[in-house]
């Protein structure tokens, strides 16, 4: 059984897919700068998801949105387009701009082992189906027109935003009326300002300008898996706005909310901030790579469960880093022959990520298989690189092992082959003083970490 805390009703429930394929949809990057680890956090988690339906036999369909358009400085619909405030700033195309960056997200992504969506499908693309569906909502009552875009009326819907915390929203942070009738309105259709000089902008029925944010995910899940589908996913932000407001529209439209589950994954935070570009206290992956391999970033993000947060530093890294390596190490030494995976393993594991994706017991199952006395070296390397289809630590992958120490292996072997003993041992210990051991094996020899 598997079962997923659901945003929408805000308890643990079983997973039943609708159809015989899984329809993912994951809220992706606004392709204005490279993404920060942060956000990498999100993507983490959603890969783990895909691969633990995946692993429990499902087929999945998984679609992405790149937003590229329409995602203003601020969530409320407020402050510049992200995309065109930093192409003015970097005085450079706005469309080669999100080009670049798109380019940037795949190259993490990859280098995190996040697999890449069945379907990427950028927001720009998407244009005619967007203005449809604000017609729709325009033809069924819940838009009004106001001086710089189009509205949805959220009073017009019974129960808008249920999954938010709608009250912790009005008390806190929001919002900025300007004309709007309710305070948790948004746009659907924002206006080119005269003088903007906006890079992207589209004719449309209501005028010159460009689609609100919320409306792309609508348009692109609907597009692309219809709906209901069954799991759409973000991160924890997305609660209190940007999924309400896709909820909104959707059952405006189509009478009924797009998604069967949602999930959503906690911050990564600094000194317990939450990361982010506004505050200034972000990462990027290409900063972390500097000093430690990204997979130890993925073996972090996996050792905390998605729901909490995790705070970054350069000791959570070091360790992560530090448990990564002695588990590859672990793995490497147990040799290339593989036998069956060993099945009491696998339901413990199976049980640890079927519970709402619990990765850290999944990590200390691993360890646990790893240090059992009682298992045989063949079976503990099948069910690791089993388990290795969920993790994506690339466990089996060799460590590398350096090249002085393979030349002195090989000079160590030309020795033993001319029974010059005495020399073959010297250069074995010269080699353990590297850190590893040589194994005399039938035809040559194993080196191994110490
Ligand atoms: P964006 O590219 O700004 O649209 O954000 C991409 C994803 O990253 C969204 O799902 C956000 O909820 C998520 N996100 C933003 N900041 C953080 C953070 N500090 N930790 C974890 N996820 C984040
Ligand atoms: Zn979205």
């Amino acid at each position: 059984m598997i079962e997923f805390y659901n945003s929408k009703t805000r308890q643990k429930e079983k997973f039943q897919p609708l159809k015989k394929e899984v329809g993912l949809y994951t809220c992706g990057p606004t392709v204005y700068d490279y993404a920060h680890i942060g956000n990498l956090k999100a993507y983490i988690f959603e890969d783990v998801l895909k691969r633990v339906l995946q692993d429990n036999g499902y087929k999945v369909k998984h679609v992405m949105n790149i937003t590229d358009v329409g995602h203003l400085v601020s969530d409320d619909d407020t402050g510049e387009d992200k995309v065109e405030k930093k192409a003015k700033e970097k005085s450079m195309d706005a469309w080669e701009l999100t080009r670049l960056y798109t380019e940037e997200f795949k190259k993490d992504i990859k280098k995190l082992n996040i697999k890449d969506p069945d379907i990427f499908v950028k927001a720009t693309e998407t244009i005619k189906e967007q203005i449809k569906l604000i017609k729709t909502l325009e033809e069924k009552g819940f838009t009004y027109e106001i001086e710089d875009g189009i509205y949805f009326d959220t009073s017009k819907l019974d129960n808008y935003g249920k999954m938010a915390n709608l009250d912790q929203r009005e008390a806190g942070k929001r919002i900025e009326m300007k004309d709007k009738k309710n305070p948790t309105d948004f746009a659907l259709w924002k206006f080119s300002r005269p003088g903007e000089n906006r890079q992207m902008e589209w004719d449309s029925p209501w005028g010159v300008g460009f689609p609100g944010w919320h409306t792309e995910c609508v348009v692109m899940a609907e597009k692309n898996l219809g709906i209901p589908f069954d799991i759409h996913c973000g991160g924890i932000d997305h609660v209190e706005i940007h999924h309400p407001n896709e909820i909104a529209q959707s059952k405006a439209a189509f009478g009924k909310n797009p998604a069967n589950f949602w999930m959503h994954s906690e911050f990564l935070t600094v000194e317990g901030e939450k990361m982010s570009k506004s505050k200034g206290n972000f990462y990027t992956l290409k900063d972390i790579i500097k000093n430690y391999t990204p997979l130890a970033y993925r073996y972090l993000i996996l050792n905390s469960h998605y729901r909490s947060k995790v705070n970054f530093s350069t000791e959570a890294m070091s360790g992560a880093e530090n448990s990564l390596k002695k588990m590859k190490e672990r793995v490497i030494n147990l040799g290339n022959e593989k036998g069956d995976p060993s099945s009491k393993y696998k339901d413990k594991f199976l049980k640890a990520v079927n519970n709402d994706l619990n990765t850290p017991q999944a990590l200390k199952v691993t360890w646990n298989l790893l240090k059992d006395k009682d298992l045989n070296d063949s079976v503990k390397l099948a069910t690791v690189i089993d388990f290795d289809k969920v993790l994506g630590l690339d466990l089996n992958k060799e460590v590398e092992i350096p090249k002085k120490v393979k030349e002195l292996a090989e000079k160590r072997e030309e020795y033993r082959e001319d029974k010059k003993y005495e020399k073959a041992d010297n250069l074995r210990s010269k080699i353990n003083d590297l850190g590893y051991d040589i194994e005399d094996v039938k035809d040559g020899y194993k080196l191994k970490k110490i």
